[in-house]
This record gives structure tokens, C-alpha cells and sequence, in this order.
């Protein structure tokens, strides 16, 4: 089933970027959304990423940017007093689950805390410590979740139990899914009560996450490279000259990109072409 799906994704990748790109400029359409948008959120797995959240933050406030974290309760706890003050400057911040996502083993980081490998009822626990995290150290409640390594936890009857579990706990959003739910269903998700937000992939690959993780120079020098760059600037380029609809929902993690220019380098150039939305501005528009 994994091998079917990613030689799905490969031979979709090499033949028809345009084909999603048009798609889902339709459906964001036919849901009176006309333009390109960003959202940027920042994902704060290790220790190292609440130093480096404070200075892309305030980056990010003096031009106006809004931006929104997604932290695991256990690294929200030990980093709480740099968290507070992002949240004071505006951040907003995600349920991200309790348990920590990565485990330092030396200079490198393991991931943890699959959903898939765990059973529904320790899932659901989770979510609700998240909850209870967020909304005590950081003095909100939280209204949107992502799922730790999302990307394992896809399949429907998974995303109908996480759906369902968080409008039971009067959750707005969810941005949980892999690009190709934008395919499947739409870039803005609205499944009842609950909107889901798929993250976003670039325009050559649609289909694949544009993330820093996968863009990093090595385990051991967890910098991102100039790719990145290249592959935002053009995304957002392409989508203007073809004049298509989009919502460009992007993740980093704050110490992948806080020691290069690369990040805010085509930010800076992203910004003249697209309005950089916050997750509430969308919900509000759509
Ligand atoms: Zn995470």
C-alpha cells in the first residue's frame, strides 16, 4: 500500500504539477477565495528550537507577519518562559500533543511519538495533555492542532477519529495532512465542524512536503540549504504568473533556518507577491 502510494506520488510528481495547481485553484474558487496566501508555522520539537522561535519571531513582528508554533507539551514546559513572550508579541500557538517528538542521542536527534504505533485511547490522552499544556503555560486555549509526524497518521479512519476527537473539544482547525488532501478533498478542508488545513508542497512536487527537515545539509549540521529558497521563490512566482488560486500552508523548524539567510531571504521576497495569513485570518475569510 506504501510502495502503491509513493510510486503514485513519483509518477503524479514527474507528470502533472500543473494538474494540482489548477485543481485545487478551482476548489479554493469555488469557495470564493481568489489569490495566493501563505501561513507560516514553525515546528519546536528539540530544546534548540525555542531560542531560535524567539529570534525568527521577532523577526517576523517587525514586518507584520503572523506566525504560529507548534511545540510538544514537554518541550513547551522547559522552553515556557521563551514561549510566553512569543505569545505575548502575537504568536499563536497549536496543540502539538504532550509527548516530546525527537530524543537527543549526541550531536543528532531520533524521532518518537508515532499515533500510528499508538493505540486510539493513549492518542486521545495525549491530545488532551497537549491541551491542558498549551492552555496552562501559555495562558490560552489552544484551537488548532497538529498531529506529531503527521505524516504517519493519514489513513481516513485515522483522520475521522482525530477529527471527530477534536470537535468534541470544540477544536476550529486541524492542519494535520499531507499535501494531497488539498487534492482530495480541498486546500481548506471544512469537514463539519472542523476545518482541516493540509500542509503544502512546492510547485515542481505538489504532492511532497516543502519542509526544512528533508532539506537539511546533514544529521549532524542541521542547517537548510539554499533549496529551499529556490523552491519557495519559484512556487510563489509560478502560481502569479499563472495566475492560479493557492493557499501555501509552509512549517519549518526554527533551528534548521535561523543560523542561514536562506529563510528570511525569500520571505522577504515572498511577502511582495503573496498576503501572509495567520490560520484565524483564513477561517475567517473562507
Ligand atoms: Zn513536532
Amino acid at each position: 500500500m506504501i510502495a502503491l502510494r509513493k510510486a503514485q506520488t513519483l509518477i503524479f510528481n514527474r507528470l502533472v504539477p500543473d494538474f494540482f495547481w489548477e485543481v485545487t485553484s478551482r476548489k479554493l474558487a469555488q469557495r470564493g477565495l481568489r489569490g495566493v496566501y501563505m501561513i507560516l508555522s514553525f515546528d519546536c520539537d528539540t530544546d534548540e528550537d525555542a531560542d531560535a522561535a524567539l529570534m525568527l519571531h521577532r523577526w517576523l513582528t517587525e514586518r507584520s507577519i503572523p506566525a504560529a508554533y507548534a511545540v510538544p507539551g514537554a518541550q513547551l514546559e522547559r522552553g515556557a518562559a521563551i514561549y510566553r513572550q512569543i505569545a505575548e508579541m502575537g504568536g499563536i500557538f497549536l496543540n502539538h500533543g504532550a509527548l516530546p517528538h525527537t530524543l537527543q542521542q549526541g550531536s543528532t536527534y531520533v524521532s518518537s511519538t508515532f499515533y500510528n504505533e499508538m493505540t486510539l485511547d493513549d492518542v486521545s490522552a495525549d491530545v488532551r495533555r497537549g491541551h491542558e499544556i498549551v492552555t496552562r503555560v501559555i495562558g490560552k486555549t489552544p484551537t488548532g492542532f497538529r498531529t506529531p509526524h503527521f505524516g504517519y497518521f493519514q489513513a481516513p479512519e485515522q483522520l475521522r477519529f482525530l477529527h471527530d476527537l477534536l470537535k468534541s473539544m470544540g477544536y476550529r482547525y486541524s492542519t494535520s495532512t499531507m499535501p494531497r488532501t488539498a487534492l482530495n478533498h480541498n486546500p481548506v478542508w471544512q469537514n463539519g465542524a472542523l476545518t482541516e488545513l493540509p500542509l503544502s508542497g512546492w510547485y515542481e512536487q505538489p504532492l511532497n512536503l516543502l519542509d526544512s527537515f528533508t532539506l537539511i545539509e546533514s544529521p549532524t549540521r542541521r542547517v537548510v540549504t539554499d533549496v529551499y529558497e529556490r523552491r519557495l521563490i519559484n512556487t510563489v512566482t509560478t502560481l502569479r504568473r499563472k495566475n492560479l488560486n493557492a493557499v501555501l500552508n509552509y512549517y519549518v523548524d526554527p533551528a534548521h533556518v535561523h543560523k542561514t539567510e536562506t529563510f528570511t531571504r525569500a520571505i522577504d521576497v515572498i511577502r511582495q507577491h503573496v498576503t501572509v495569513w495567520s490560520y484565524d485570518d483564513l477561517l475567517a475569510r473562507t
